[in-house]
């Protein structure tokens, strides 16, 4: 399963997923490999695409507040701190984070924003946001091997939340193995991981590789330019078709 958008301002991983999505149709459909790895594996192992999971956050950020009512446009005015700078929005319109909703740690999670706005509020308890849940349920009804999940930005791979001993050669191989593809950092296992995101909660809860990749070189607070695309394309383009072999040895072993 491969997720996007989390955040308003990361909507570069909706671009590559779909790009993702329509090379592998592409290639299965006239019977070619993509890069070395053969497509007929879709036969076996199916890849999920969410390429969105926070629309709304990135309308927003796109300074596209026609979806909403004069209230929610009153609201999240008042969220971004009566600042035209939409670039900044990382919530849902809600402004929840969506990425420190799951049950994994929320409690934990230390933040100064106690109330909702453009970025960094967890929400008042998990599983607030709508979409969190929903993605919670599908994820739940799909079972899937592997789960990413892509932001931006800063080219670094987070694997490691709480994964049981056992599992940690097999994640790591994984995660290294996606590093070695993309050329980005594996980040270092820290004991104190801050969790209540999407990966946290699936390795925890399904005890199965989790990763969440950064793509684009670091930004501030804003979105990655659309002139990084290709770059970051170069670097993903066989990840997805990569974890399908992975995913497949998973199942068999
Ligand atoms: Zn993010």
């Amino acid at each position: 399963m491969l997720v996007g958008s989390h955040h308003g301002r990361e909507w570069l991983s909706s671009i590559l997923l779909v790009r993702m999505l329509e090379e592998y149709a592409a290639a299965y459909r006239a019977g070619k490999p993509v890069g070395e790895y053969p497509s007929e594996s879709l036969d076996e192992v199916s890849i999920w695409f969410i390429p969105m999971l926070n629309p709304d956050g990135v309308s927003i950020q796109q300074g596209d507040l026609s979806n909403l009512n004069v209230l929610e446009k009153a609201a999240v005015w008042k969220m971004n701190r009566y600042s035209r700078n939409w670039s900044r929005w990382k919530a849902n319109a809600k402004g929840i984070d969506l990425n420190r909703q799951y049950p994994a740690g929320w409690k934990e999670v230390m933040s100064h924003e106690t109330k909702p706005t453009y970025q960094f509020y967890k929400g008042g308890q998990p599983l607030e946001a709508a979409e969190v849940k929903a993605l919670m349920d599908f994820t739940k009804e799909i079972d899937p091997l592997i789960a990413v999940s892509y932001h931006t930005s800063g080219r670094e791979i987070f694997w490691h939340y709480k994964n049981k001993r056992k599992n940690m050669a097999r994640d790591y191989g994984i995660a290294k193995k996606t590093a070695e593809l993309t050329g980005y950092e594996l980040t270092f296992p820290e004991k104190e991981a801050v969790g209540s995101g999407f990966t946290d909660w699936f390795i925890t809860e399904f005890r199965r590789p989790g990763m969440t990749i950064e793509l684009s070189y670091l930004v501030d607070e804003t979105n990655p330019p659309l002139t990084v695309f290709p770059e970051e394309w170069k670097r993903n383009r066989l990840v997805g078709i990569m974890l399908v072999k992975e995913a497949k040895q998973l199942h068999n072993n």
